[in-house]
């Protein structure tokens, strides 16, 4: 019995979900054709995948797990609805946001069209690697839109006047600024994300991927979490605490040679900024240090 879990062959999600499996200590042997890398130290496998078909492998029983990015899902789970026999949509379940891979799918068009709402785009036609999700937008706008689907470089579209808008994914926003159009709306807000089927595992499977899920809290946590010491007034330990984001509990250690100052040491579950260390020193605390934290396990 061996988990699979596909994630994307190359590009912006492979080397992040590369990086986390490996975080929560799973070690693997790339096979010749290097589509498959077998879990060395746990029977968990991977399949290297392109993003796109990872929702038809996992609705297929191929893989029980799948790194992908919510955008991906959103418009797998709309393709019956919009291609398909059934009205009913595909649907996957999301165990797991991973924090890397935000993006947005976002509606947009040429700088000189002034843009006011969108139903000034009845009867537009509109170029995306996303149709299912466009024409889910404009639906529920009740606007009525020609979609033309394009496998990528959308953004040149317009210019070339194959469409007088587009949908495309956005993080920076420099490929559009490049293109000399401007974002008009956010159609739907992704970032990279772990699924599985809806079918339940078998009892060994779960038990695997409890266990690994357990990990995967660890590490998700650690990103956030700053391990904090610093040397403080005795009498001004609530009034520190309260300002070390997420901690509940510190710990209190005497200092050698100090009856009225104390040494805190806190694990900061929320991101720690200057700001807060600015405002920890206005009370009085001083050898302020944060240190990253590993590994966690509650
Ligand atoms: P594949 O060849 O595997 O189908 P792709 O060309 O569709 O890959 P990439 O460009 O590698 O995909 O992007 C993968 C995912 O990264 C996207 O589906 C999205 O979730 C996320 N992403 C984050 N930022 C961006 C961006 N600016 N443009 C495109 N995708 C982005």
């Amino acid at each position: 019995m061996r988990l699979k879990i596909a994630i994307q062959k190359s590009g912006r999600l492979s080397d992040k979900s590369l990086d986390l499996l490996n975080k929560c200590g799973l070690e693997y042997t790339r096979s010749k054709n290097s589509l498959f890398c077998y879990g060395r130290n746990l029977p968990i496998d991977l399949l290297l995948m392109r993003n796109d078909d990872i929702p038809k492998l996992l609705l297929g029983g191929v893989c029980d797990l799948g790194i992908v990015g919510e955008n991906i899902e959103t418009e797998y789970s709309l393709e019956p609805v919009y291609n398909g026999e059934e009205a009913e949509r595909h649907s996957l379940s999301k165990l797991r946001s991973l924090g890397f891979g935000q993006c947005r799918l976002s509606l947009a068009g040429p700088k000189e069209t002034e843009f006011r709402n969108v139903e000034q785009l009845e009867g537009s036609r509109i170029a995306t690697s996303y149709p299912n999700t466009t024409r889910e937008f404009f639906k529920r706008q009740g606007v009525g839109v020609k979609v033309t689907e394009l496998a990528g470089s959308v953004e040149i579209a317009p210019g070339l006047g194959i469409a007088d808008y587009i949908v495309d994914l956005v993080s920076t926003g420099s490929t559009l600024e490049a293109n000399k159009l401007d974002e008009w709306a956010v159609i739907l807000e992704s970032r990279a994300a772990l699924y599985q089927p809806n079918s339940p595992l078998n009892s060994e499977k779960q038990a695997l991927l409890d266990r690994l899920l357990q990990r995967l809290d660890g590490v998700l946590q650690a990103r956030e979490s700053k391990y904090v010491m610093l040397h403080a007034p005795k009498d001004h330990i609530q009034a520190i605490t309260d300002l070390l984001p997420g901690v509940d509990t510190p710990t209190v250690l005497p200092l050698q040679g100090s009856d009225d100052r104390v040494a805190v040491h806190a694990v900061c579950t929320e991101s720690v900024f200057w700001e807060h260390l600015e405002s920890l020193k206005e009370a009085g605390a001083s050898s302020i240090l944060v240190l990253p934290v590993e590994k966690m396990l509650a």
